[in-house]
């Protein structure tokens, strides 16, 4: 179950010893030995089959950057993002030719893991930057150090160091398991159209918890059911904007549950083979297959993932 999800599996060398410099310069063109990933308001530029990077990218493109940050070496090639969000979309598309403009998500299996992993590590940074224009601690405004993965309050008496955070939640497959008869799960159901969209219940981690008890804890709150055999399966990078996503498997005794009414409105407990069937007439989506939550559907349908019996 060690596959490796959508946007994760790096290729390239991350290379946090080239991180190491005074206050950042801004970048005023792009070097031939760089690879270069522009960034407008969470959207990436893709040219006609391209990955969203760039070998050439015009420098009045750079210069009006408000932030760049390194992101690792690929093929000898250092590999840095650019946030052009000051610039008029139709500036950026004019000096990059014929691109589509979209945001990662949208793009879904489209495009190889690989570039996904890319692209979602440089969306994150560049957000996380964004966002932390200003010190947490007194106020003032923060300037970038370590090429784009730290932020240091620029207040004297301060000078704390902000570094990137990444918000961790739990996504849980319950399955139960009859006395007689197919196992089921309990699926989180969102009505659309002439059918549901389904997915599994999530939630993120507070302080103070692991995984397991935040598993517990927000199953207990959104369908008031209490899970046993916690087992983690697999976690997924969601910078989506912060996210890290942790898959567990869990078993319920009963079929009892009841939803919050407030995040959950429906859901109900299949076999595989109903779901296939809902699925094939069209009554029932699955989600993406880039999605953690994707992937653990799947694994279940497909008999990949066993969920320890209680008892
Ligand atoms: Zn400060």
């Amino acid at each position: 179950m060690n596959k490796a999800l959508y946007y994760s599996n790096h290729d390239f060398n991350r290379a946090g010893e080239l991180r190491e410099s005074s206050f950042d310069e801004p970048v005023s063109s792009c070097q031939e030995e760089q690879l270069v990933i522009p960034v407008w308001h969470n959207k990436f530029f893709f040219k006609k089959e391209g990955d969203g990077s760039f070998d050439k990218i015009p420098a009045c493109v750079c210069q009006q950057s408000t932030q760049t940050c390194f992101l690792g070496l690929q093929d000898g090639k250092e590999i840095i993002c650019v946030d052009v969000s000051g610039m008029e979309l139709s500036a950026v598309v004019s000096k990059l030719g014929e691109v589509d403009v979209c945001e990662l998500l949208e793009k879904g299996s489209d495009l190889p893991k690989k570039q996904a992993s890319l692209l979602a590590f440089a969306r994150g940074i560049v957000h996380w930057n964004r966002n932390h224009l200003f010190c947490s601690v007194c106020g003032s405004e923060t300037t970038s150090i370590q090429r784009g993965h730290c932020r240091q309050c620029r207040n004297e008496d301060c000078s704390r160091l902000n570094f990137p955070r990444v918000d961790p939640a739990v996504t849980v497959l319950i399955e139960h398991q009859p006395k007689n008869g197919d196992p089921l799960i309990l699926l989180n159901l969102r009505k659309v159209n002439e059918g549901y969209r389904c997915s599994l219940f999530s939630g993120f981690m507070e302080i103070g918890e692991n995984f397991e008890d935040a598993a517990i804890r927000e199953m207990k709150e959104e369908v008031d059911v209490d899970v046993k055999n916690l087992q983690y399966v697999n976690s997924q990078p969601w910078p989506f904007p912060a996210s890290l996503m942790v898959g567990l498997t869990a078993v319920a005794e009963t079929r009892y549950f009841k939803v919050d009414n407030h995040e959950i409105t429906e859901a109900g407990w299949f076999s595989a083979l109903e779901i296939q069937e809902m699925v094939h007439n069209k009554q029932l989506t699955l989600p993406p297959n880039t999605s953690i939550t994707g992937f653990l559907i799947d694994a279940w349908l497909n008999k990949k993932l066993v969920c320890q019996a209680v008892g």
